[in-house]
This record gives C-alpha cells, structure tokens and sequence, in this order.
C-alpha cells in the first residue's frame, strides 16, 4: 500500500460543494448590509473588512474568491490596496471588483490600469452587482459554473474524476486529482505547503509537510506524461511554496 492509499484512508468523506467567498472591503455600514444581505441570499460566503489594511491582510490570510474593492477607504486607499494585491506573487490572481462613487468615474481609468477586473459605479442594485460578480468568477473561474472546471486548454469533469489536456487524458491518483482541483479553483496563487495540506487534506488531520512535496512530483509526471512541456506546470516558488501556470 502506497502513502496515497495511507492518506485516501486518512480522508473521511468528501467536503460540501464550496460556496464563492466574497470579500467586501468597504467602509461604509449601509453599503456593507446590502451587499451582505443580498450576496447571502445567492449563496455567496460574504467576509468584510472595513479599511484597506484589514482588506489586504484578509486576502492574504483568507484568499477569498474574489474582492469587492471600495475606491475610498481609510487607512488605504481601493486602488492602493488592488496595486499591492497585483504586486504580490500570493495575491496577484485574485479577481478584484471596484466600487466607486458617482463622480469618480473619470477614475474607472485608473482603477482598472492597477488591476481592477471590473468596477461598479454607486448606487448600484444588488441584481447588478450580482450579474457583475457572477461574469467576472466565470471568466476567471469557470469552476461555479456546473461540474467542468476548463483553464487553458486543461479540462477537469469533477462529477467523472477525469482530466484531459488539449484532449488527451491526464491519469491522477485521487490525492493529485484534489491538488490540480485545488489550483485550477486558485489560478495565479502561490500556495505553502501548509495552505495545500489544509485545503487537500483539512487542517484537521496531520500530514507531513514532505507529503505533498511527493504528491506535487505525481502531478508533474502525470502531466508530462500527457504532454511533455507541462512538466513544470506546477512551479516551485522558493520560500513561499507552489504555483500553477500554464502555457497560455
Ligand atoms: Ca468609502
């Protein structure tokens, strides 16, 4: 029996179909309600921060879905904190929507040269936000939509456990299956081995950090099994931990 039969053991059922977390960094309390009461009632998992500083320390701790940015905020400002979210190799994935008020249009500009995604001028109606939010988790994250998870040109069918590249078949043990699932929901984000273990294996069960150095080696071979240059799709990031990328 091999570690990964060790570790299928180890797992006690499967985790529930994950909810969209949200992040709102927004200062103002009626704009928090509303965006909370509406974004709950679709499902979302909605987090706040109430100033910029707190806004980056979640992403970073929490790594949400994706970040609903208020343009002015104390503290720090919407665009200083989307700068330093794109600056950052751990954060620079994460899909960022900016809020801004009337009159700071001329800013939209601005806002989406330091790496907005999209922008939401207020006031806005909550079916709106929700159609924005919606279009921007589909266009980098098809994982919310249906059981296919596709990003360039790697598909994932969950329901089947199959994964193809460019049409051919990848072959995943069960472990290495949840590790790519765990990338392609989290494209662009470095993850440390401890964030791997927690989200792969639960923070609950003790595995040993080497554990998924092993299992990230499987996937490597794995891919480049299927096609040669995706040998190194999973990167090392010295002292931080791992990355994905592939050819565009
Ligand atoms: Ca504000």
């Amino acid at each position: 029996m091999d570690d990964s039969d060790n570790i299928k053991k180890k797992i006690t059922g499967n985790k529930a179909e994950k909810q969209p977390v949200i992040l709102a960094v927004e200062d103002e309390d009626a704009i928090l309600s509303l965006i909370k009461y509406n974004l709950e009632r679709e499902k979302f998992k909605v987090l706040i921060a109430r100033n910029g500083a707190e806004g980056l320390a979640m992403v970073q701790e929490k790594n949400p879905d994706l970040v609903l940015l208020d343009w002015m905020l104390p503290k720090l400002s919407g665009i200083e904190v989307c700068r330093q979210l794109r600056g950052n190799s751990q954060t620079k994935g994460v899909p960022i929507i900016m809020l801004t008020a009337k009159g700071e249009e001329g800013d939209i500009l601005t806002g989406l040269d330091s790496g907005a995604d999209d922008y939401v001028v207020k006031p806005f109606s909550p079916s709106q936000l929700i159609a924005r939010i919606r279009a921007v988790l589909r266009r980098i994250r098809p994982v919310f939509e249906g059981k296919t998870l596709e990003f360039h040109g790697l598909k994932m069918d969950q329901a089947a456990q199959h994964v193809t590249y460019d049409g051919r078949e990848v072959f995943l043990g069960p472990t290495e299956f949840k590790i790519l699932r765990h990338f392609m929901e989290h494209p662009g984000f470095v993850f440390s081995r401890v964030q791997l273990l927690d989200s792969v294996w639960g923070n609950d069960i003790y595995v040993e950090q080497r554990t998924i150095d092993v299992h990230i080696q499987r996937l490597r071979k794995a891919m480049s099994d299927c096609q040669k240059n995706l040998g190194e799709f999973v990167r090392t990031v010295r002292g931080s931990g791992y990355v994905m990328q592939l050819p565009e």
